[in-house]
C-alpha cells in the first residue's frame, strides 16, 4: 500500500511541481534508498515496532527496506555482523548488549565515510561506554550516563545551552501529548513543517547527557514540571555531522501510539531521506499535525 505520506518524485512531476523546483529533486532522487533497520534487543517492545518503521519505509516508494536482527539478549553475538555499507541509511531500534569489535569498528566506518544513521528514542539510550557511537549520537541517556558522558544540552531563551552540571543522564515523566517546537525551520527536514505542533502520547526524554559535538537542536519539547519533567525545553529532533556521515536523532517513539504519530512519521522519513543523501524531497502529508491537535496514521 502506497499511502499520502511519500510524495515521491514520479508524483512531484504531476501534482507538485513547486515542491520538485524548491527541492531541486534529480533523476538520482528517484532510485530508491536502501534502510537497514537494525533490532533484536531493546528495553521497549521491537517485536511491535520494528514492523511499524519498517511499514512506513514500505509505504514510500523512496525506501527500499529490509531489518537486521540479532541475537536475544546474553547470547553470542559473535555473528552480528550486518553489511552496513550496503546501505544508505541504518535506522537503530536496538537498545541491548554491545556488539562485536568488528561489527563497531564496521559501523564506525560505515557513518565516518558518508553513511546515514537514524536513532529512534531508546537507540539513545545504548552502548554508553563506546565513545563514537556517543559522538554520532550526540546526546544518550541511562546505562550509567552522568557528568563524563558530557553536558546536559536544552534550549533557554531560545538559544542551546551546554550546562555541564553534576548529575544524571537521561529521565523523563509521565507520557502525555506534547508540543515539538521547531528550532531550525531552515533546514530541510524542518522545512514547511508547523512552528510548533503536538504530538501524541509518549516519553518526553529530559536530561539527557553527551558530547554534543557537532550537533545541531532542530526542534525541542517542554518538559513540564507538572508531568514530572525537567521544567527545560528538551532537544527532541537533532542532527550531527560525524566525519563525512549525517546523523537524524529522534527522541520520540516510545510506543506503537507514538510511532503513529504523523509528526513523527514525517520526521523519520525526512530525515532518514537527509541522513542519506543531504537532501530532503519528501512533501508534508495534508494530516500533519497542529499546534492544537495532533494527528494519528491508523
Ligand atoms: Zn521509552
Amino acid at each position: 500500500m502506497r499511502r499520502y505520506i511519500c510524495i515521491c518524485p514520479a508524483l512531484f512531476l504531476v501534482s507538485f511541481s513547486f515542491l520538485l523546483a524548491a527541492s531541486q529533486a534529480t533523476a538520482a532522487d528517484s532510485v530508491p534508498l536502501k534502510v537497514l533497520i537494525l533490532d533484536g534487543q531493546n528495553n521497549h517492545d521491537w517485536k511491535t515496532t520494528s514492523p511499524i518503521l519498517k511499514s512506513y519505509f514500505q509505504q514510500c516508494d523512496r525506501f527500499d527496506v529490509e531489518v537486521a536482527t540479532s541475537p536475544p539478549e546474553r547470547h553470542d553475538m559473535s555473528s552480528f555482523r550486518p553489511k552496513f555499507a550496503d546501505y544508505d541509511v541504518v535506522v537503530s531500534n536496538y537498545n541491548g548488549n554491545a556488539w562485536p569489535k568488528q561489527t563497531q569498528l564496521d559501523f564506525q566506518a560505515y557513518v565516518h565515510n558518508g553513511g546515514g544513521f537514524v536513532a529512534v528514542h531508546a537507540a539513545d539510550n545504548s552502548f554508553p561506554d563506546w565513545p563514537e557511537y556517543n559522538q554520532m549520537i550526540g546526546l544518550g541517556g541511562w546505562e550509567g550516563r552522568a557528568q563524563h558522558s558530557g553536558p546536559y544540552v536544552y534550549f533557554r531563551d531560545g538559544a542551546p545551552v551546554r550546562d555541564d552540571t553534576k548529575g544524571r543522564g537521561g529521565s523523563h515523566g509521565s507520557q502525555h501529548e506534547f508540543l515539538v517546537t521547531t528550532r531550525d525551520a531552515n533546514h530541510p527536514i524542518m522545512q514547511g513543517l508547523p512552528t510548533s505542533w503536538l504530538h501524541t502520547k509518549d516519553e518526553l526524554y529530559d536530561r539527557l547527557r553527551g558530547p554534543a559535538k557537532n550537533m545541531q537542536i532542530l526542534a525541542t519539547a517542554y518538559a513540564d514540571p507538572k508531568q514530572r519533567g525537567s521544567g527545560r525545553e528538551e532537544p527532541m529532533l537533532m542532527v550531527i555531522k560525524y566525519g563525512s556521515g549525517r546523523v537524524f536523532h529522534t527522541t520520540l517513539g516510545h510506543a506503537d501510539y507514538s510511532m503513529r504519530c504523523v509528526g513523527f512519521i514525517t520526521t523519520l522519513l525526512r530525515g532518514s531521506e537527509w541522513a542519506a543523501t543531504g537532501k530532503v524531497t519528501l512533501a508534508l502529508p495534508t494530516d500533519f499535525p497542529t499546534a492544537k491537535k495532533s494527528s494519528s496514521q491508523k
